[in-house]
């Protein structure tokens, strides 16, 4: 929105207005866990868990404390274990290789598609070797990697596929969701997500009931009937007031994708003379614009110029995970993933973001764009 000053005043992302739109909803959710007195796993963790699967088109949702979590759940479930390999997309963010890790096994790192920064399945030949036991595409952004060659690649070689899902909420593939793409998913309700909890929550998905069965065991200590640990596992439970949290914002999740989408469209209409490169749907996906990324050579320049006009930007992510000290050791040839960390910007997207702001955001970034 234009302030007096000739700038603007548009934040990249404001969660209280989500807040105000659930209009009490969310506060009688979380007294009514109060009233009862039951806080961890429980009822509200059943019937969410039952709810988001269908939301998925999945058959069983497991509610694990964070998005990591589900990740590192998913792949141990999958039967990934200490010495094993698993190749996924350089340009995550840290949590991704986190997980693995958690997992006991090696993350690899591949390059990605440009035009869609996901996982590039040209790419896996060349990374797979006799230890690799799985796959873990990125759903990106919002849009789902290119599930069907990484699927039949895996299939070939006996390895599976585990999505991380955590920004792919309702993001679809060939008509089905994110979640029942491979052997499992992982999703994360870290507040800022598509569907985020009041703190950190996550859950794996899957059509396997056996995978389930373990995941449930996974996180509460391995154990399995009568509180017997048949095997090592942690503490990731989710707990009722996040679940309760979670239904209410499910039964929304499908209008705020839809705003989403009418939001990039606007977007994208406003901006295609901008000489900025922008996200594009692939072919027979669904993309629910978890974010909105756009690159530009001269990024920096940019997003200084929005910064000074009350436009707040982001970077999704700094460098891609080699480039990180912590992983210096997973460095490979991984060019496309490298030159997208100096070109992406992210603008401000959200369900409740206005027509007014995105429309002020376009403004800003046209006379800003002016090319060189
Ligand atoms: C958010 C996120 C995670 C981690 O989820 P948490 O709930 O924060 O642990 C993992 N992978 C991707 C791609 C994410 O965006």
């Amino acid at each position: 929105m234009k302030a007096e000053s000739g700038g603007y005043n548009v934040p990249f992302l404001d969660l209280s207005r989500q807040t105000a739109e659930l209009g009490g909803e969310l506060e009688r959710a979380v007294a009514a866990v109060l009233r009862d007195g039951r806080f961890v796993l429980g009822e509200p963790v059943e019937r969410f868990e039952r709810e988001f699967a269908a939301h998925c088109g999945g058959a069983h949702a497991v509610g694990v404390a964070s998005g990591t979590d589900a990740l590192a759940i998913a792949l141990q479930a999958v039967g990934v274990g200490p010495g094993d390999e698993v190749v996924t997309a350089a340009n995550t963010c840290v949590p991704t290789v986190a997980a693995i890790e958690s997992a006991g096994a090696v993350p690899v790192l591949v390059d990605v598609v440009q035009e869609t920064f996901t996982l590039d399945p040209a790419a896996l030949e060349a990374a797979v070797g006799a230890r690799t036991r799985a796959i873990v595409p990125v759903h990106l952004y919002g849009q789902c990697a290119e599930m069907a060659p990484i699927v039949g690649f895996a299939r070939e070689r006996g390895l599976k596929v585990v999505e991380d899902a955590a920004q792919g909420h309702g993001s679809e593939y060939a008509g089905r969701r994110a979640g029942t793409l491979g052997d499992a998913a992982a999703f994360s309700f870290y507040p800022t997500k598509n569907l985020g909890a009041g703190g950190d929550g996550g859950a794996v998905v899957t059509n396997d009931a056996d995978v389930a069965a373990r995941a449930r065991r996974l996180r509460s200590f391995g154990e399995g009937a009568g509180r017997v640990a048949v095997e090592r596992g942690r503490n990731s439970r989710l707990d009722a007031l996040q679940a309760t949290l979670l239904s209410v914002k499910l039964a929304r999740l499908d209008v705020w994708n839809t705003r989403r989408r009418a939001l990039a469209r606007r977007y994208l209409d406003a901006l295609s003379g901008s000489g900025l490169e922008l996200p594009a749907e692939a072919a027979g996906r669904r993309h629910v614009y978890h974010l909105f990324v756009v690159r530009t050579p001269s990024r920096d320049a940019l997003r200084a110029t929005l910064g000074e006009r009350g436009i707040e930007t982001m970077i999704h992510y700094p460098r891609p995970v080699h480039l990180h000290p912590a992983y210096v050791s997973l460095a490979r040839e991984l060019p496309v993933s490298e030159r997208l960390s100096d070109e992406i910007l992210s603008l401000p997207l959200y369900p409740q973001l206005s027509d007014g702001e995105a429309d002020a955001v376009c403004e800003a970034v046209v006379e800003a764009a002016v090319p060189a």
